[in-house]
């Protein structure tokens, strides 16, 4: 078996990273492989290769050609700068070509300390890395830019934690692992040639067309800028909340990085938050706008050097760029929302529909998921799922029939909406309290559930019969969910 991999970042981005090699494991075990993604790649395994695989995906016995490293990275978590972190626990092998010319890096994440542990053992546990698996390919599913995952493998080996998991390694797959917080990197740590070098190779990478533009840096910050506010409405059209957007968690390239804490909401409420460490509820779903402002406010700032480099004229330019994020956000919202709620583009009073919904569902304690698909529901004829879904059958009816005549004002049959809210409108989704048990099965060495789970999350807009305790959202006397940063 051979995986072509090339490195441009080693070849070209030299002095800007550690060499780094993966911890030997005990015994290597692939716990599953995405053949599909693995296709997509150009990546032929055949089943008799399963072991190879497994311990070429724990960075061992890699041909002399590879060059494993690990990046350096700033990055402000919850507000405060580091100006050093880095890949901690994360080796990146390479990068490779897909058939169809999209370049891709292969880094493996849990395979041992690095440079950048500080004094972290650079390992994962096996549920973690199988909860990243499972969400980021469930967002593959439904659309949502982001990294992916090739593959989970088990090392055979113990990682300490709360208490002794077994350790596991994630194959993840990124268009790059650029991230704000490298370009912060940079830009605190080396001069203006650096972050201009820096600039350069990520228009390369990911759109060499801006090379051409009159200021290639500031053409790159309203590209990332238009590219995260895309991204922030899709998040919070499904529900998800990332649970960690320090600067360091977002990837350049407008993929969704980091599946630390996050979780799906639920019944819907704007303050949610899961992750433990969040006290203050800083990156709670309804924050996630004006976090994702405020970290690209820190983008521009960083790349302030490169752009004025070009024009100092352009400072300004790129002020105006963030200034103007609000308007831009929510240019994607109204229309992920008209998406979900089957309107018309340009209809009139639509932001005062949409606005009043998330008040209406917030009130009621409705399921957020749920909640759009019972109105496709509607649609078809069929009003019970809306009703079992509200403390009371009628207590969303005002603002129903004031849907219902923006629906009617545009002439298109009922049915025919009804689908195309269906296609945008996911009905499963890694749920929090079917996550955990299928996380603890496969600790105990069952990887059944998981994978049947995973099997259901890949296709998440075509209802299937036999699935219904998927749809369904937890108890709701639960205790609150929570989650913890780190694999
Ligand atoms: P994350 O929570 O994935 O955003 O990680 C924050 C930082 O901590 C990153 O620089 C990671 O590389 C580092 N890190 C997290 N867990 C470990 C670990 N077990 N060993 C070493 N570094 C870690
Ligand atoms: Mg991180």
């Amino acid at each position: 078996m051979y995986i072509g991999l090339t490195s441009t970042f080693h070849d070209l981005m030299e002095g800007y990273f550690a060499p780094a090699n993966a911890t030997a494991a005990r015994l290597p075990k692939l716990l599953n492989f995405n053949y599909k993604f693995g296709e997509f790649l150009g990546i032929a395994v055949a089943k008799n290769e399963e072991r190879e695989l497994a311990t070429m995906l724990l960075g061992q016995g890699l041909s002399q050609s590879v060059n494993p490293i690990a990046l350096p990275y700033a990055g402000h978590q919850f507000g405060h700068f580091s100006p050093q972190l880095g890949d901690g626990r994360a080796l990146l092998l390479g990068e490779i070509v897909a058939p169809d010319g999209a370049r891709f890096d292969i880094q493996l994440k849990g395979s041992g300390p690095t440079p950048f542990s500080r004094g972290g053992d650079g390992k994962a546990a096996m549920g973690p890395v199988l909860r990243e698996y499972l969400v980021s390919e469930a967002m593959a599913a439904m659309g949502v830019p982001t990294t992916r995952s090739l593959a989970a493998v088990a090392t055979g080996d113990v990682v300490q934690r709360d208490r002794a998991h077994p350790g596991a390694v994630l194959t993840r797959v990124a268009s790059s692992h650029i991230r704000v917080g490298t370009f912060q990197f940079f830009a605190a740590h080396f001069g203006v040639d650096h972050v201009v070098k820096l600039s350069n190779y990520t228009i390369w990478r990911h759109w060499p067309e801006l090379a051409e533009a009159p200021n290639p840096h500031l053409a790159m910050l309203d590209r990332v800028i238009g590219l995260q506010c895309e991204l922030i409405a899709h998040w919070m059209g499904v529900g998800f909340i990332h649970g960690v957007m320090n600067t360091d968690n977002v990837a350049v390239s407008g993929e969704t990085l980091d599946y630390g804490p996050c979780a799906f909401m639920d019944r819907f409420a704007a303050n949610t938050v899961f992750s433990s460490i969040d006290t203050h509820g800083r990156y709670a779903y309804g924050r996630q706008p004006q976090i994702m402002h405020w970290n690209m406010a820190r983008f521009a700032e960083a790349l302030l050097p490169a752009i004025h480099s070009v024009s100092p004229d352009d400072v300004e330019a790129a002020k105006a760029l963030v200034d103007a994020i609000p308007a831009r956000f929510r240019a994607h919202w109204d229309s992920r929302m008209r998406a979900k709620l089957g309107l018309a583009e340009g209809g009139a009073d639509d932001r005062a529909l949409v606005d009043d919904l998330f008040a209406e569902l917030e009130m009621h304690s409705v399921d957020f998921t749920s909640f759009f698909r019972a109105l496709a529901m509607l649609l078809r004829g069929d009003g019970a799922r809306l009703e079992q879904l509200l403390p009371t059958p009628d207590a969303m009816a005002p603002w129903v029939a004031r849907w219902w005549e923006h629906i009617e004002s545009d002439g298109v049959s009922p049915l025919v909406r009804a689908d195309t809210m269906d296609a945008v409108n996911p009905l499963y989704i890694p749920r929090n309290h079917i996550i955990e048990p299928a996380l603890e099965a496969a600790e105990a060495g069952d990887m059944g559930p998981w994978r049947e789970l995973l099997a259901v999350v890949q296709q998440p807009f075509v209802e299937r019969p036999g699935l219904e305790r998927f749809a369904e959202p937890g108890a709701i006397d639960a205790a609150p969910y929570r989650t913890f940063c780190g694999t």
